[in-house]
């Protein structure tokens, strides 16, 4: 223990000031919201309705519509414009305003908060603004399953909270913040909560999850498959402490800790092909891996005697994340094809869920997985 910490302070004191803009030193007074992008509505028509008063207003304020309840409304954009039912309102923004904890479907998914609809070079958006305890809750429930320890929903929801307020802090978008998609984390809205997620955000209110002080990108994931990933390595992320990669022992239970397929030779070929690099194809092998045993570049062997280095995430992005679980894999000659043998799910860049999950069960507390996954980070409670 005492290498560790010293290791870690030693790390501080190299890294001092290199990460993160937002640097919260005090508690702020009111929850803040989280701007969320609906996927499922870019550029899409979409249907919403609410069965509370509302108000639909365009970007000077200007009422358009309004009622004691939202008959399905079918909402779309157009070559710049928004369409309310089939009709073009001239302006780039609309806003749907309900009364405070109303309910708002869109496509029958129920949201909390408030909507807006917006042009953003030429691309629909819809995005929900949830007040941040709503949203922890929810992605609590979308992201586990409620039945896990309470240990480990904590520590979910204490990371959830981080990352989604780490993306606000850092405004890369104007319009959201955060996907709800594993682009950022999943979302699903209120059909996600109950009151065990509730009670979950409640209980962990405001905790935030720092570095030196600092916030920084909370990366989660499903299953690690025994070594957990180097953001630097991965993302080109900073090379901090808590994102440096640990040893863990505890997602051998996790239905994806150990997969294999066979891929193939025709269907690398397909991937060859978008390489556009001289035919033939004459094979693949590993080139680099990582200290988790992560492969990081493959060679491709191609013309009479070339090869060129390509990273392995070209590779699991062209079979598929659900197919190449995670670039922890061997490969071997198999009848007609290549057999791949992997371990785990995911990038495996910081807390593994499966991983979290046991150590629960175990009677692990919520600091102590946080502390395990994320070495060297504090949690601080920015508001009440
Ligand atoms: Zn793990």
């Amino acid at each position: 223990m005492k290498l560790k910490l010293l290791v870690c302070l030693c790390t501080m004191l190299l890294l001092s000031g290199c990460f993160g803009k937002n640097s919260p030193k005090e508690t702020i007074e009111k929850e803040p919201s989280i701007r969320v992008c609906l996927t499922q509505a870019i550029n899409k028509e979409s249907s919403i309705e609410s069965t509370e008063d509302y108000k639909i207003l365009n970007e000077k304020g200007t009422v358009l519509l309004e009622g004691k309840k939202l008959e399905p409304v079918k909402i779309a954009g157009k070559d710049g414009q928004i369409l309310l039912n089939g009709k073009k309102y001239p302006t780039e923004k609309i806003e749907i305003k309900t009364q405070q904890d109303a309910l708002v479907h869109v496509n029958s998914i129920p949201y909390r908060g408030n909507l807006f609809c917006v042009m953003d070079n030429g691309r629909f958006l819809m995005v929900n603004i949830v007040p941040i305890e709503n949203y922890v809750s929810s992605v609590i429930g979308s992201e586990m399953n409620l039945s896990w320890p309470e240990s480990t929903l904590e520590a979910q929801a204490i990371i959830a909270r981080t990352y989604a307020y780490h993306e606000k802090a850092m405004q890369k978008k104007p319009y959201f913040d955060v996907y709800d998609s594993t682009a950022s984390q999943v979302y699903k809205g209120a059909a996600k909560e109950n009151e065990k997620s509730q009670a979950i955000a409640q209980r962990t209110r405001g905790m935030l999850l720092l570095y030196q002080n600092r916030l920084f990108k909370t990366f989660f994931h499903s299953t690690c498959g025994g070594h957990t990933s180097n953001a630097k390595q991965i993302f080109d992320y900073h090379d901090i402490s808590p994102l440096a990669g640990v040893e863990c022992p505890y997602c051998k239970s996790s239905p994806y800790f150990s997969w294999s397929f066979t891929i193939q030779t025709t269907e690398l070929e397909d991937f060859f092909n978008t390489l556009k690099l001289p035919l033939p194809f004459r094979g693949l092998s590993i080139e680099k891996m990582d200290k988790g045993k992560r492969v990081m570049s493959l060679l491709v062997f191609y013309g009479k005697d070339q090869n060129r280095s390509i990273k392995a995430s070209e590779l699991r992005n062209h079979l598929g994340a659900n197919k190449l679980r995670s670039t922890s894999f061997t490969m071997e000659s198999a009848p007609q094809g290549v057999l791949f043998q992997g371990h785990g799910w995911g990038h495996g860049v910081g807390l593994c869920q499966f991983g979290a999950k046991t150590m629960g069960d175990q009677g692990h507390s919520s600091p102590q997985i946080l502390q395990f996954y994320y070495p060297c980070a504090q949690i601080y409670r920015l508001w009440k």
